[in-house]
């Protein structure tokens, strides 16, 4: 659908580039920031048609035959050409954090230069964002050292190895091999993310170590067949005490919890709540709280963003408040994620908000005992905790005026503890620069919350990854560039 839509977007550009007589002058003779890249760059980019799936190919070209009937008769194209578009686009265009807030996850966009420049890591050091005006900003995540390759993210962070590399083949017709998809599994944080815990000590997650590269969708699919075979008689073991496992029951586990996820989450999707909901808390019982799964496992993390927001769809706050909490904590523990990385502030930022949305509900509350005070006092400085973690990681991922970090410093501003009387003298100005500073807050904020800031003070002074040590070539102008952004502030 996003690249259905994408395609026709890239059709009317093209039909008004050539309104226009707009012509490509190339890289060199280009213009930065100054105006939108014309048609003509796209059309340089490679298609990756044959890589494509058939049946995907089939779908699109049949969707764009009908389409074609309402365009305009001058900006027509053969299916087969708006087909072409459309490989482009899939193979091409860039997932990044919506600049608006508008309840979407991502928004979708072509940045032909872009793609020149920055190559995908399943652990990068910077971030897409979106500017106001449609243009896109590559920014660092933390401070990189000078000849580190800059790199971004092309997938969700949040999923296992071999979804990552299926999902790049599949879109991007390559087989990561980035420092984190490299690494053993025993010693990455993928281990955690299809994890099941070992039956003996419930403790340790089961590994099984599986290095099979593949380079195209034909040999991924036999691979699979090939993978049945060959886990028959292989034995996993637990990190922690060593017990060993079939492999096959492994799979067995994970074919059953991705199963109950699965049909959870449809029902999310098709706004069938109740359904949902029941879906996700049989999921969690059976998987979670039995200690099946890794508590980091991205199921276990995502049927709890799923409750999050059933509790925001169906006014149940409390239900959100300790999925979001659940959310949180394992999302930054799990290592998935740059501290600040703009997906986990997303979160943080919502359970700052709901934090105090349930104070301000407990407020009106008539007659309020010492216990209710003492705990509204609590939730609007987690709350305010919470925000301003997100705050300062936004100032460094999206940019100090981005309209995400402005509107999180204006939140910020209007919180204090109440009574306001108490420790804090005045507005909240140094929310900008200190999210730990102020004593009597940080003294009662929660330890995840704690722990949270500590990990991020920790990233932030984080010196390279010897791996992303090559050197830049053609980067270098395009370094030089998204350095100077960042150099407005780095934390502190
Ligand atoms: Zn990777
Ligand atoms: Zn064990």
């Amino acid at each position: 659908m996003d690249v259905v839509r994408l395609t026709l977007a890239l059709l009317a550009k093209r039909h008004l580039d050539k309104a226009d007589e707009v012509e490509a002058s190339g890289p060199e003779g280009f213009e930065f920031g100054s105006k939108p890249s014309p048609y003509a760059l796209f059309e340089d980019m490679p298609a990756h048609r044959e890589q494509h799936d058939k049946g995907w190919i089939t779908a699109i070209q049949s969707t764009f035959k009908e389409l074609m009937k309402h365009l305009p008769e001058d900006a027509r194209v053969s299916p087969g050409e708006a087909t072409n578009i459309a490989c482009r686009a899939n193979s091409e265009s860039h997932l990044f954090l919506d600049t608006f807030d508008r309840g979407y996850n991502e928004v979708i966009g072509v940045f032909p230069l872009s793609s020149m420049y920055f190559n995908h890591s399943c652990d990068p050091n910077c971030v897409y964002v979106g500017l106001p005006d449609g243009r896109l900003e590559i920014r660092t995540l933390y401070d990189v050292p000078k000849g580190a390759e800059l790199s971004v993210s092309y997938v969700d962070l949040l999923q296992p190895r071999e979804q990552r590399r299926r999902q790049l083949l599949l879109t991007r017709h390559f087989w990561c091999k980035c420092r984190r998809c490299s690494m053993p599994l025993s010693k990455s944080e993928d281990r955690f993310m299809d994890g099941i815990l070992c039956r003996k000590c419930r403790r340790g997650v089961m590994i099984f170590e599986e290095t099979k590269e593949v380079s195209d969708i034909d040999e991924l699919m036999r691979d699979i067949e090939a993978l049945n075979n060959e886990i028959q008689g292989k034995s996993a073991m637990c990190e922690s005490c060593a017990t060993e496992m079939p492999v096959t029951e492994l799979v067995d586990v994970l074919k059953g919890a991705i199963e109950a996820y699965g049909s959870a989450f449809i029902a999310l999707r098709e706004r069938r709540n109740a359904d949902a909901k029941a879906g996700f808390d049989e999921f969690l019982k059976k998987y979670d709280q039995k200690q099946v799964l890794h508590p980091y496992n991205s199921y276990l993390i995502n049927a709890y963003i799923g409750l999050m927001q059933l509790g925001q769809m169906m006014d149940e706050p409390a239900l959100s408040l300790t999925s979001g909490r659940q959310v949180v904590d394992r999302m930054s523990k799990s290592g998935a994620l740059s501290p600040n990385s703009p997906e986990l502030a997303r979160y943080q930022a919502m359970l700052g908000r709901l934090y105090i949305s349930v104070a301000k509900k407990k407020e009106e509350i008539p007659r309020q005992t010492p216990a209710t005070k003492g705990l509204i006092r609590r939730y609007r400085i987690d709350g305010k905790g919470w925000i301003e973690l997100a705050y300062n990681a936004r100032y460094v991922a999206l940019g100090q005026s981005h309209p995400l970090t402005v509107q999180l410093q204006q939140l910020s501003q209007t919180l204090l503890p109440r009574p306001p009387q108490a420790a804090t003298p005045g507005p909240v100005a140094e929310a900008a620069n200190s999210s730990g500073s102020n004593s009597a807050d940080a003294a009662v904020a929660e330890s995840s919350l704690e722990a949270a800031k500590k990990a991020k003070a920790k990233e932030n002074k984080k010196p390279t990854i010897a791996q992303l040590q090559q050197t830049v070539k053609a980067a270098a102008a395009a370094a030089a560039a998204a350095n100077g952004n960042n150099e407005e502030k780095q934390q502190e």
